[in-house]
């Protein structure tokens, strides 16, 4: 564990933001590519309208927001959180709108084209900098994923966190029971992470990831007391294997904490 935080000191959040949420990996004129993929897995999820509450709590954001954007309209406060004070600093720099942040735009405009409500991207992005409430400092590995006390969230959301922060499978499943706590019981949690993946790149640092399968992750969910909704697996094609990781898929669940 000690070795894995150590890794993290030299993480690049604009190498990283580079080289996963830049072309060829968000192309938004293919349903096919990696980005839309993620994009639609969480904008169905949430238009079920099973999702919805007071308190949705982002188990390490990094420096990315794409994963909270069909989340807004649902949630009275969004809580990101990171183990990096360097991605809280991107994450706070997005929210004040200074100049220099990542430019997610492309990405507000096409979650507003597939939730097809005719809300403006400037509508949705105003909404989202007033719902990022608090970014918080986490560690997956600490009790309570050494969050501060705070009323257990109505839902958890992460997206290539566990997998990328845990150095084995008992450490992944630990982490997994960690969060777990921070969620109220028929809480929903939805998950999207890397398939089969030992390392990625993120300039200078090169982190390792737990490789883990379909099995791996229904069999963490179900110990830590979830109940399954949905699970869906994305192959990574050639023309997406960069070089900037070893990644062979991604995939999207939804589960449910049980009563
Ligand atoms: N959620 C973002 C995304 O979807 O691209 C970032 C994922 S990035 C692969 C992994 C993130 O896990 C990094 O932001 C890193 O700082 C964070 N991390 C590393 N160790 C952690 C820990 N012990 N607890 C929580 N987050 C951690």
């Amino acid at each position: 564990m000690a070795a894995v935080g150590k890794s993290y000191q030299k993480f690049n959040p604009r190498a990283y933001l580079q080289n996963n949420y830049m072309p060829p990996r968000a192309n938004f004129t293919s349903e096919d590519c990696v980005v839309p993929w993620k994009l639609r897995c969480l904008a169905e999820a949430f238009s079920t309208g099973e999702l919805h509450g007071r308190t949705l709590i982002d188990i390490g954001s990094g420096p990315t927001i794409y994963q909270l954007l069909s989340a807004c309209d649902y949630f009275e406060e969004i809580i990101a959180t990171d183990y990096l004070e360097v991605n809280r600093e991107v994450l706070q720099g997005w929210v004040h709108g200074e100049s220099g942040a990542f430019d997610w735009s492309p990405y507000i405009q096409h979650v507003c084209q597939i939730e097809g409500k005719g809300e403006p991207w400037q509508v949705k992005e105003q909404k989202l900098r007033e719902k990022l409430k608090k970014i918080l400092p986490i560690d997956i590995h600490q009790p309570n994923a050494g969050l501060p006390a705070h009323r257990p969230a109505d839902a958890l959301i992460s997206t290539f966190c566990l997998e990328a922060a845990s150095p084995d499978l008992p450490s992944f499943q630990r982490a997994l029971r960690n969060v777990t706590t921070l969620l109220k019981p028929g809480g929903h949690f939805l998950m999207i992470g890397a398939l089969e993946e030992s390392f990625y790149l993120a300039g200078e640092a090169k982190l390792s990831v737990v490789p883990v399968t379909e099995e791996d992750v229904k069999e963490a969910l179900a110990k830590s007391g979830y109940r399954l909704h949905a699970f869906r697996a994305y192959i990574m094609p050639p023309s997406l294997k960069i070089g900037v990781d070893d990644v062979r898929g991604v995939f999207f669940t939804h589960a449910q904490k049980k009563l």
